[in-house]
């Protein structure tokens, strides 16, 4: 099944919801990063809310999620745009943890159960807005709950997964249901019965199942009507060689000159895709002599 995304509303009007599969976008993330299966487990949660709250939030332009937790994974960071677009990275990729004792990735101890998750929202025009909420679970879904009931958006279940096998990335999606005015504790009650019964969503995925019938399941009992097509999903980083070179800029005519002379070479490094670039000594010169100081 490709990765795609799709958003949906009941036709009662009480429940709206948005549902990715990430499974190639993960896979992409987990090659790129040579990634633990811990930390494949952890990035690939952060990247589908991204995408999920990138498709709620915005009509253009990124959210940004920054979990900073205290657990040995460091920081995970992560940027998407509602056009399917998602990139990227934690600190310490190889850190691997035993399962918990659910039998799950222990995503929770490898965030950290202290800390704060910190979310930028970049309508692409006008000031970014950030907040930031104390970590709930370090689990990723109840996080980015708490920092959707924190901002008003409508109450919400969120549910965010990626199941690996030894090869890689078997299985990664989500969805965020959100809650409308009109939702009674039934409501709530129904959608986490549904979720129960049917099984995790990467459960669903591996059966084959395609992106309108998992939400149906999980949203069963209720008439549901698709919003969208399904949209394409794609891990993406916009790092290039132009932009490193337009990095340097910032860089002092003696710095470049002893770089230049020095290193024979620039090198950098993008976090979010962990592609190098290298500037040689020539272009470095080159650079230096476009400066007056
Ligand atoms: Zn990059």
């Amino acid at each position: 099944m490709k990765d795609g995304i799709l958003k949906a509303i009941s036709a009662d009007g009480r429940v709206r919801a948005v549902i990715a599969t990430t499974t190639q976008a993960v896979e992409v993330a987990r090659q790129k990063h040579g990634l633990s299966y811990t930390a494949t487990a952890a990035l690939g949660r952060a990247m589908t809310a991204g995408l999920l709250l990138a498709r709620i939030v915005l009509r253009d332009g990124q959210v940004t999620l920054k979990f900073n937790g205290n657990g040995p994974l460091g920081r995970v960071f992560v940027d998407a745009s509602p056009r399917g677009t998602v990139r990227g990275y934690v600190d310490n990729p190889q850190v691997e943890l035993p399962l918990n004792s659910l039998g799950n990735f222990d995503v929770g101890t490898a965030i950290g159960k202290t800390g704060y998750l910190h979310v930028t929202v970049d309508h692409g025009f006008g000031r970014p807005s950030s907040s930031t909420v104390e970590l709930a679970s370090g689990e990723v879904g109840e996080d980015v709950n708490r920092y959707l009931v924190n901002s008003d958006q409508a109450g919400s279940i969120v549910v965010v997964g990626a199941h690996l096998a030894k090869s890689g990335v078997e299985a990664a999606g989500g969805l965020i249901v959100q809650l409308l005015p009109d939702h009674t504790e039934e409501t709530i009650c129904q959608i986490e019965n549904n979720i129960t019964t049917f099984g995790s969503f990467t459960f669903l995925m591996r059966r084959g199942m395609s992106l309108e019938n998992i939400l149906k399941r999980i949203l069963s009992g209720f008439e549901i009507r698709t919003l969208t097509d399904e949209e394409p999903i794609s891990f993406y980083c916009k790092c290039s060689s132009e932009r490193f070179v337009e990095a340097l800029k910032i860089l002092s005519k003696s710095d470049l000159i002893s770089m230049a002379e020095e290193d024979g070479q620039a090198e950098g490094r993008c976090h979010f895709c962990n592609e190098y670039y290298y500037v040689g000594k020539d272009r470095l010169l080159d650079l230096a002599g476009q400066r007056s100081i």
